[in-house]
């Protein structure tokens, strides 16, 4: 479906049935935009951490072979991505396990969590040799031992907006007009916010994602009971707070979030509060969340960087460090990126997290 066609399906819902959640208006927008023919890196809209550096995915698949240790090392076990974009993640994963674990590397089966086609076709490009099979959710992944990993998969689940009024918590909904959609709120205050929150100044925003909440909470669910071991990457924030987050990128430039849905990627910071609560609630040992250029440098980044650096030109080594930069440093994605893993709860201190619990 292209934009156009889901701006217009959008406000002929709108119009027929009355404003729709922001989650709704996200969920719709972004499942036209993952359509879209080629919206990553520097000709598309955004760049993520494995495609601005091969060691990203590299330490996320040393990662997973000590995860894979950590439950025992299964000889036949599901090697599970969500949202795997172009599946660049898993190919540098699989490559440094070939390199350095076979055993784990020829036990691995993989499979993709993805609803795209676009995408699906872009991962069967990257990954054809592992044969790879592709999932519309968690719930079709075979029995057996599973390792879960997902970068940027959480930000792109649908948030719900709710707005502080004189009358409490109402929900924020997406409305048309002549002038295109706007903001509007439910006529009715809800009392799903927590409390701690009453006190907000009118007009505050407050975030919560049901999706987010589910799939972590599946997430969580497998890795007690398969058994499993699960990392999360994603941009956002530690505590449950007020604010607006929802974005929408374009071209590497912000673009209006209610304007020509379908165009752009949206998506809203990740509340690891909620993330971490909704993995214990199934049971799970949550690890982290750690910055993600901590991680990265307990992983050994930096030994990594002079590998790679080692006998190439100038200008190659440079943009080999810069990129490297990018994924560590606190103004970039160091800081604001953070890493969580759940596993069973009798798992031992997993790589990177030793003093993050
Ligand atoms: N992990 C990749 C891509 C991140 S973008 C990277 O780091 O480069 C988000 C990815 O999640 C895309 O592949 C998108 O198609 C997929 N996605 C978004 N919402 C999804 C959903 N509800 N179910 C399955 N996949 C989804």
């Amino acid at each position: 479906m292209t934009s156009m066609d889901v701006a217009q399906r959008l406000a002929d819902q709108i119009t027929k049935s009355g404003p729709i959640s922001v989650a709704d208006y996200m969920n719709a927008a972004s499942q036209a935009y993952y359509e879209r023919a080629d919206v990553f890196g520097q000709s598309g809209d955004f760049v993520t951490a494995p495609e601005i550096s091969q060691v990203f995915g590299e330490l996320v698949g040393l990662w997973c072979v000590t995860a894979w240790q950590a439950i025992g090392q299964p000889r036949d076990f599901h090697l599970v991505e969500l949202g795997p974009g172009r599946g660049t993640l898993m190919a540098d994963a699989m490559r440094t396990a070939e390199d350095v674990a076979r055993p784990f590397f020829h036990s691995a089966n993989i499979h993709l969590v993805e609803r795209s086609q676009a995408r699906r076709s872009q991962q069967d490009v990257a990954l054809s040799r592992f044969a790879p099979e592709w999932h519309e959710d968690l719930s079709s992944i075979p029995d057996g031992p599973v390792i879960i990993v997902g970068n940027e998969f959480l930000d792109a689940l649908p948030v719900r907006q709710y707005e502080k009024t004189a009358h409490g918590w109402c929900e924020r909904l997406v409305g048309v007009t002549s002038d295109g959609f706007t903001f509007t709120k439910s006529a009715l205050p809800t009392t799903e916010i927590d409390e701690a929150f009453d006190e907000a100044p009118l007009g505050s925003i407050i975030e919560h994602s049901n999706a987010v909440e589910t799939v972590t909470k599946e997430i969580a669910e497998l890795c007690v009971h398969r058994p499993g071991i699960a990392l999360l990457v994603d941009y956002g924030h530690v505590h449950s707070d007020i604010g607006e987050t929802l974005q929408a990128v374009k071209q590497h430039s912000y673009h209006p979030v209610l304007q020509d849905p379908g165009s752009a990627d949206v998506t809203a910071h990740v509340d690891f509060a909620l993330v971490t609560q909704s993995a214990r609630s199934a049971g799970a040992r949550v690890s982290g969340p750690v910055e993600q250029g901590l991680w990265l440098e307990r992983l050994g980044i930096a030994v990594r960087e002079e590998q790679l650096v080692d006998g190439k030109q100038a200008d190659e080594a440079g943009r080999i460090r810069t990129g490297i930069r990018r994924l560590t440093d606190p103004e970039a994605m160091g800081r604001l990126f953070k890493v969580i893993a759940f596993g069973p709860k009798e798992t031992s201190a997993l790589a990177g997290f030793e003093t993050g619990f």
